[in-house]
């Protein structure tokens, strides 16, 4: 049962940097138009570009040499004109490719998002959320930089280099070919600048990720770290690891920095040697002056496209790296999937079998075996046991989140495995010991449960949770906004509200994580009622940790390391003596009146 993930890191080797190029540049396809726009835009560039200096040595040779002021002012105008033109299609190239470039990033966030939902909890559930957000969020803007300047002003720069060439080599051969002699040094000079970019690139990116996940982690975590005295202990972790990120960076900054003074260097020896050797044709009288005059420009201006690109190629490998992460994550296959033939489950009863069910997280490491069961539709199973048992993993299981590895789960005869998730998924419900709700009003929280439900089902809903009473007090009633977390709510309003959300959904079967999370005697009641008038009438799985529910479980299944070792009702095992019993024992003199000897959430209030 064991799942590979592909390292975080990958290294990027020559081969794959072209495929994931190709692949980037697939995904403008659907906006050819704007791209074909944007081409023919840098085209007219390019060729103002390669223009403008021919037309300067025109100038010296034919006007300037002859003394024709009126053939120099039409020249000029024309330059003038030549440059305007150019001016304006740089700015709808940029224009266009950016357009296209957005559309394209807008599309990559869209896949990401709904991959993530595609995703099963165990793709996920090994990454720090933290470094999967940072990967995200910073591999997203890298690409970002890429599409809406970088390739742009790859593609316009190489289309002018095309075109200063092509009028060096008519002008002069000779003097086109030392200008480029450059070239090969400026290859090699990249190439080595690049390189050392590139590792000092993924150097930062490796340490803002980890300084991104002990963020997160500490937010989450701040409590605990309080109450455990280890803020000096996570500060110090957190000094080392920011201090790595910040040395990361100045060592990146120190080798990119170093690239345009290196650039400026060939780039002036270059231009002397045009001179130079230019000087020397024109006096031999083998090219006039006006084409060594366009010569020296053509070297700043073959120069500067050569420059951008190199500089945009250092960024493109962060860019490229950022690209790979991302289809690294859009390429996981879910663990879960719905088989090609996969049929709807029709509405249940609520019957539930497991038939001599087995699972692993990971392979030889069994954590659930030869687990078989039956609940009637509405009865209630509580299910009890130490720490590690296997608990959770068994309603995972019912929920398919994970897959059997043998035997069989059957809801109302039909094997799990042969139904769509969603049709699965639809008919339960899940509240548990950790109330999520989402960013938006209590109204649209509870409203989760079923999105066609009215305003009344809702009141409804909030009535039977015991949570309307609560709510009316908010400040806003039901539309005051809670936070990620539940922001100002107390543990034991989340609790209510998530009710209220499962009773609105009304599932025909429900997994229900009793809280062990400390809330007042009154509130307890009121959760309590809301829980009874819950499980009333549907199949109901408990993780149980109240003796209430466990003396009204039709069955109580007793699990030890995977296994189910006793099973009955409460009397039954009461009398029957072993692990229930003693779990019981160890609850007649626990004042908290819990049933599961684990420790409570060291972060609850
Ligand atoms: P319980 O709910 O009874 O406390 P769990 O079902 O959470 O028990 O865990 C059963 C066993 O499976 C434990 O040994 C636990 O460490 C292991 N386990 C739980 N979740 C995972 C996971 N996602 N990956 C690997 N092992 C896991």
């Amino acid at each position: 049962m064991m799942y590979h993930r592909p390292a975080l890191h990958a290294e990027e080797t020559p081969e794959n940097r072209g495929e994931i190029l190709l692949r980037l540049v697939r995904y403008l396809r659907p906006y050819w138009k704007s791209v074909l726009a944007s081409v023919f835009f840098i085209l007219i560039s390019a060729g103002a570009q390669a223009a403008g200096p021919l037309l300067i040595g025109q100038a010296v040779d034919q006007f300037i040499a002859a003394n024709d002021p009126a053939g120099l002012g039409r020249t000029a105008l024309l330059l003038a004109g030549v440059y305007t033109v150019g001016m304006f299609a740089m700015r709808f190239q940029i224009y266009w490719m950016s357009w296209s470039g957005q559309q394209v990033l807008a599309d990559l966030r869209m896949q990401v998002m709904r991959q993530i939902h595609r995703l099963s909890l165990q793709n996920l559930e090994g990454e720090e959320a933290g470094d999967l957000m940072s990967r995200l969020v910073n591999d997203i803007e890298m690409i970002n930089a890429f599409l809406s300047q970088g390739l742009v002003q790859t593609l316009g720069s190489l289309f002018a280099l095309v075109g200063i060439v092509i009028a060096m080599l008519a002008l002069n051969l000779p003097l086109a070919l030392v200008t480029m002699a450059i070239i090969p040094v400026m290859i090699l000079a990249t190439g080595f600048f690049s390189r050392l970019a590139r590792r000092a690139f993924r150097r930062t990116r490796e340490t803002i990720g980890d300084v991104s996940a002990e963020l997160e982690e500490e937010l989450s975590g701040v409590k605990t770290a309080q109450a455990f005295n280890r803020s000096d202990f996570n500060i110090r972790r957190f000094e080392e690891r920011n201090a790595a990120n910040r040395d990361a960076n100045v060592t990146a900054n120190a080798v990119t920095s170093a690239f345009s003074p290196a650039m400026d260097l060939l780039s002036t020896l270059d231009t002397a040697a045009v001179a130079g050797f230019g000087g020397y044709l024109a006096v031999q009288g083998q090219v006039s002056v006006g084409v060594v005059v366009a010569f020296l420009q053509y070297v700043q201006n073959f120069f500067r496209p050569i420059q951008t690109v190199t500089q945009i190629w250092t960024s493109a490998q962060s860019a490229f790296a950022a690209a790979e992460r991302v289809f690294e994550l859009l390429d996981q296959e879910p663990a879960v999937k719905d088989l090609p033939r996969a049929a709807d489950l029709p509405t249940v009863r609520g019957e539930v079998v497991f038939e001599d069910v087995s699972f692993g997280y990971e392979d030889g490491q069994p954590v659930l075996q030869g687990i078989t069961l039956k609940a009637q539709p509405g009865e209630t199973i509580a299910l009890v046991g130490p720490t590690g048992a296997g608990k959770s993993t068994l309603v995972s299981l019912l929920l398919r989140l994970y897959d059997v590895e043998s035997g069989r789960i059957l809801v109302d005869g039909y094997d799990i495995r042969q139904m769509t998730q969603h049709s699965l998924r639809s008919q339960m419900g899940v509240v548990t010991q950790d109330p999520f709700l989402f960013s938006g009003t209590v109204m649209e929280n509870i409203r989760y449960g079923r999105l066609d439900a009215g305003d009344e089902a809702v009141y409804a809903a909030a009535r039977a949770a015991n949570a309307h009473d609560f709510i009316e007090r908010l400040p806003g009633g039901y539309q005051t906004q809670v936070g990620e977390r539940g922001g100002m709510l107390s543990q034991g309003q989340r609790q209510l509200i998530t009710i209220a959300r499962a009773l609105l959904a009304d599932p025909r079967i429900l997994i229900l994580d009793e809280a062990t999370a400390s809330v007042d005697t009154r509130t307890e009641a009121l959760i309590q009622r809301a829980l009874e008038r819950l499980l009333e009438g549907r199949t109901s799985f408990v993780i149980a940790h109240r003796l209430s529910t466990v003396k009204h479980a039709d069955q109580v299944l007793v699990l030890d390391g995977g296994r189910i070792v006793q099973r009955g009702t409460h009397e039954e095992l009461l009398s029957s003596g072993g692990l229930y019993a003693d779990l019981y024992r160890r609850l007649q003199f626990d004042p908290a009146q819990t049933v599961q000897p684990e420790p409570a959430a060291a972060d609850a209030p």
